[in-house]
Order: C-alpha cells, then sequence, then structure tokens
C-alpha cells in the first residue's frame, strides 16, 4: 500500500485533495474531519478570518463576538470534539450562566429564568394556575422529542422522501408533533402571556415564526430549560479559534481574503476551485458558503441542483439589525442575555413572514457579556450588543439605520431607567447590506432558512449535489439546520458521505 494511503476501518482514504469553500463553523468542522480521515483539506475563506456569521469585531478594547452569543446543546459540542478525542474543556473554557436570561415586558417589569429549573417551576405556577404540573409535563415532551430527535433524525442523511416519511417516523412524527404548529401547541397548555413568549422565543433562533414551525421544535425549551444557557470564556469566538487551532493541528491548510468566484465541472465532475487568490484542483468540494449565492455564482445553470426560482419560494429566515455598543460606564439593570417582549409579538413576527417592513414596536435581545467576562470590555465598561429580527431584504439605508438606531436605544433606556447615548465610546451598526456584502447572503439574512415544516429534514436543501458528483453542502441551509450545534453536526452528516463516497 503506497504511504500517503491511511487506513480507516476497512477502507483506505488516499491524501485525495478537499476543497472547503468558506470556514463558517460549518466549514470548520467538516475541513477538520476530512483531515482527520487523510485528505488533503485547503479552506478558501473570502473574509480576513473564520468564524463566518460568528467573526469577532474588536475596538477600543471592547471584543465583541459579531453574530452568536447562545452557547447551547453542548452535546452536540462534545459528540463533534470527541470524533477527535477532545473535550470542550480540553479547548476552552465554559460557564453555566445563572441567571440564563431577564426577560423584560415593560420599564422595570421583568422576570429571570434561572439554571435552577425548580425554581423555574415555581415562577411559572406563580403565574398560571398548576404552572409548575404543567412546565413539568411541557418539558417531558419536549426531552422525549431531544432525545428521540438526536438519536433518530437529526445526526442523518435523508436521501429519498422515503426516509422521512417511513412507517417508522410518520408514527414517530405524530408523537413528536412534526405536524402540529408550536404555537397551538404551546396554548394547548399555558394561557399566560408571559409564560408562552418564554416557551415561543426560541424559536427565533431556529428563524422562524412559532405559527408556522412544528411544535417538534418545542424541544427548544429542553435545550434552554434544561441543559441550560452556556458561555465560553471570552466568548464564542474562542470556540472559533479553537476549532481553527484544531484543523490546524490535522494540516487543514486555509487561504483567508480568498473569495471563490467559480467551480470548474468537467462531464459532471467538480475538478478544480477559482477563486482571487488562484485556482485549486479538487477531487472533492464541499460549500459552506451561502447555498443559493454558491449555486448561482460558482455554476453552470445546468450543474445548479436549486436554480434561483427555487429559492424565491422559499421561507427565508431573519435579517437582523444589530448595534455593537462599547460604553465607558456600567449598567445596573442588564444581565448577560436579556430579551425583551413587545406586547404584540405576532405583529413583529408578521412584519418578518407576512408582510416585509421595519417592525415598528419590536422585540428585541441585548447581549451584555461584560456582565460576566471582563475580557470583552475595558474596566469600568460595558460591553452591548443589541439584536432586532428584521425580515431579510428590507431597504437598508444610513437614514433608516440612525433613525431605528434612536429609537430602539432610547426604548431601551427607557426600560432600564438608565442613559446609554451619552456614554457610547464604540458604535457600529450591522444589518442586511453587511450581511450581504461580508458573506454573500440571501437577501442579506442573517439565519438562513427559517424552519417550518417543509424546510425540515428531508424538505432542507440537500447535502450532496444532484448534478455533480463530488460537490457538497454543508451548513445553515441543510439538514439539521440553523444555530452554531447544527451547522457543526451538518458537518458530520457531510463527511460521513463524502467517505462513502470517496472510498
Ligand atoms: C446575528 C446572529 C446571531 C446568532 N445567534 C446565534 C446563537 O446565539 N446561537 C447559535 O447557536 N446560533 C446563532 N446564530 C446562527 C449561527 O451563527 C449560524 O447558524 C451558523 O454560524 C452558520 O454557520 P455556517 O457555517 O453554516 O455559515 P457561515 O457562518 O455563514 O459561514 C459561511 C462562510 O462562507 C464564506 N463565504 C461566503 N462567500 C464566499 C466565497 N465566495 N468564497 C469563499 N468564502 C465565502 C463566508 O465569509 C463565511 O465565512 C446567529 C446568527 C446570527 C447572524
Amino acid at each position: 500500500m503506497p504511504s500517503n494511503y491511511i487506513l480507516v476501518g476497512e477502507r483506505t482514504v488516499s491524501g485525495k485533495k478537499a476543497v472547503v469553500i468558506g470556514a463558517g463553523f460549518g466549514g470548520l468542522a467538516a475541513a477538520t474531519l476530512l483531515a482527520k480521515k487523510g485528505f488533503d483539506v485547503t479552506v478558501l475563506e473570502k473574509n480576513e478570518q473564520a468564524g463566518g456569521r460568528a467573526r469577532v469585531y474588536c475596538e477600543k478594547g471592547f471584543v465583541f463576538d459579531m453574530g452568536p452569543s447562545w452557547y447551547l446543546m453542548p452535546e452536540a459540542f462534545e459528540k463533534f470534539f470527541a470524533e477527535f478525542d477532545k473535550k470542550p474543556s480540553d479547548l476552552y473554557r465554559l460557564k453555566r450562566l445563572d441567571p440564563m436570561y431577564r426577560v423584560f415586558y415593560g420599564p422595570g417589569d421583568y422576570l429571570d429564568i434561572v439554571s435552577d429549573l425548580g425554581r423555574n417551576m415555581e415562577l411559572f405556577s406563580s403565574l398560571e394556575k398548576d404552572g409548575y404540573s404543567k412546565l413539568k409535563g411541557y418539558l417531558a415532551q419536549a426531552k422525549y422529542k431531544y432525545d428521540t430527535a438526536m438519536e433518530e433524525f437529526i445526526y442523518r442523511e435523508y436521501k429519498s422522501i422515503f426516509d422521512f416519511f417511513s412507517p417508522k417516523l410518520i408514527s414517530k412524527g405524530f408523537s413528536l408533533h412534526l405536524f402540529d404548529r408550536l404555537d397551538s401547541f404551546v396554548k394547548g397548555f399555558f394561557s399566560n402571556e408571559r409564560l408562552i413568549k418564554i416557551l415561543e422565543y426560541t424559536m427565533v433562533f431556529l428563524g422562524s415564526d412559532p405559527r408556522n414551525t412544528p411544535a417538534l421544535y418545542s424541544i427548544m425549551s429542553h435545550v434552554d430549560l434544561k441543559l441550560g444557557v452556556w458561555y465560553p470564556e471570552e466568548g464564542i469566538g474562542a470556540v472559533v479559534s479553537a476549532m481553527l487551532s484544531l484543523a490546524e493541528s490535522y494540516g487543514v491548510k486555509f487561504c483567508f481574503n480568498s473569495e471563490v468566484e467559480k467551480i470548474v465541472v468537467e462531464k459532471g465532475v467538480a475538478r478544480e476551485v477559482l477563486s482571487k487568490k488562484g485556482s485549486f484542483e479538487a477531487d472533492f468540494v464541499v460549500v459552506n458558503s451561502d447555498y443559493p449565492f454558491s449555486e448561482a455564482r460558482f455554476l453552470e445553470p445546468k450543474y445548479q441542483t436549486y436554480p434561483p426560482k427555487y429559492w424565491k419560494k422559499k421561507v427565508i429566515g431573519p435579517s437582523a439589525f444589530i448595534i455593537y455598543i462599547g460604553l465607558n460606564k456600567r449598567l445596573s439593570g442588564l444581565v448577560h442575555h436579556n430579551l425583551f417582549f413587545a406586547p404584540d409579538w405576532f405583529k413583529h413576527f408578521d412584519s418578518i413572514f407576512k408582510k416585509p417592513e421595519w417592525p415598528e414596536d419590536p422585540s428585541y435581545y441585548v447581549s451584555c457579556p461584560s456582565k460576566t467576562d471582563s475580557t470583552v470590555a475595558p474596566e469600568g465598561c460595558e460591553n452591548l450588543f443589541i439584536l432586532v429580527p428584521v425580515a431579510s431584504g428590507l431597504e437598508d439605508s444610513d437614514e433608516k439605520r440612525e433613525d431605528y438606531y434612536d429609537g430602539v436605544v432610547s426604548h431601551l433606556e427607557g426600560l432600564l431607567g438608565e442613559t446609554i447615548r451619552d456614554s457610547v465610546v464604540v458604535k457600529r451598526i450591522y444589518s442586511h447590506r453587511d450581511f450581504y456584502r461580508d458573506y454573500n447572503s440571501y437577501q442579506g439574512n442573517a439565519l438562513g432558512l427559517a424552519h417550518t415544516l417543509f424546510q425540515t429534514a428531508y424538505f432542507r436543501p440537500k447535502h450532496k449535489s444532484r448534478k455533480v458528483r463530488n460537490l457538497y453542502y454543508v451548513g445553515h441551509y441543510t439538514h439539521p439546520g440553523v444555530g452554531v450545534p447544527m451547522s457543526i453536526i451538518s458537518s458530520q452528516i457531510v463527511a460521513d458521505e463524502l467517505l462513502k463516497d470517496g472510498t
């Protein structure tokens, strides 16, 4: 056997060349899994740093996670790192947040969700008759769904519709409430509006509207209320750095500032990837960059599995209006994660999914990681990340941004009874046009594809091209979907499939 052949179980993998396009979580994870199996892996990334939507922005001693800030489903990270005989604790320090998050309903009017489930149950009892036992029942079904989904639905490829609508999965599908809607499902348990919002807000993590999301996703309440909200010291950026170092330790080569322009396909086989930094021969290509953009830009129409008209019919996830603020003082009213739920919150969901427009009285999220991490802001200062989910494809002008900034920040000042605008030392607004410019994001979306029933599992865009034999797609557009853990899991599915094809 030639010396560059590596034994993998019964099979052999040569040092075949795999080119990964994009160094988001999906691309980083796929690259490392393939390198471990013996592929010669090169990652071509458009931007100057890894992480994709999870990049880091530093200014004047403030360190901002630009995208994700909730570290959820720790088990998914453990499973990924176990592939390399590592634990997350070998690579970064995690702590469980307590309180996990604060929910504001109006000025000075808030509830804290803590890491002690018993106390959350008491809180539910204080607001709803039998709230304790109702939450217990709700979480029991969420745990059943989570366990079943992790064992049978999530870590797998769906090649044919019969994989999805198999008798086994259909029978499970009913007990998993795949065919019910989350909003009516939650309302079957609870009538208190405040509690309903606590059980539904997690749909925003999935880029979805609770009225149009399968009740299967009540698993998200198991994820936050039972499994907990975690924080890697120095932020999500520390996880990106750990994954980058791990990839490099397996020999993955990274080319930053290397925007890909074309995949050269001959007779249905990808041969070469052309980037602004040169061309790269490939035996396999894994695309992590946004699916709609990548197919349209890199491939001739005959090689596109999903032509542009396919995406027009899809429910695109929200974009985000984000403000990164460095404050030269501390705020007393915030904890690490804070959510404001507007009284009429379905009006906000309608402005995203039904009648796209800038929401007038939005719900929003404020992360203040300097509450628990002294490395993300200078001493005596506060690091704020404010996010309003908004419809993708909206006009995003300078005037609108400033207007919106004023509206949201003055609302937050009212909520906290503290001034903010007079103490801002760093201010950066990030929205549609930045998502488009930085990530080639379709309609400037932040969260890829929403999780409707017909955009779940088998119905999500495929990991493997139907038109090009050695071309794969990884990341949040594909199964299992949106979020850092999901993007990492998609890489495990892709690596398995590619390995089956490549050996
Ligand atoms: C504001 C925000 C908040 C979020 N909050 C959370 C959270 O709290 N918790 C959570 O789990 N998830 C959260 N998410 C979702 C999560 O960040 C994403 O689902 C996940 O990071 C997607 O990873 P990915 O690898 O699929 O894609 P991406 O991160 O988008 O990576 C794709 C990569 O491809 C690169 N690329 C694009 N075009 C090209 C090209 N032509 N050539 C080369 N490279 C290219 C991009 O630069 C990028 O690096 C959030 C997302 C956003 C935007």
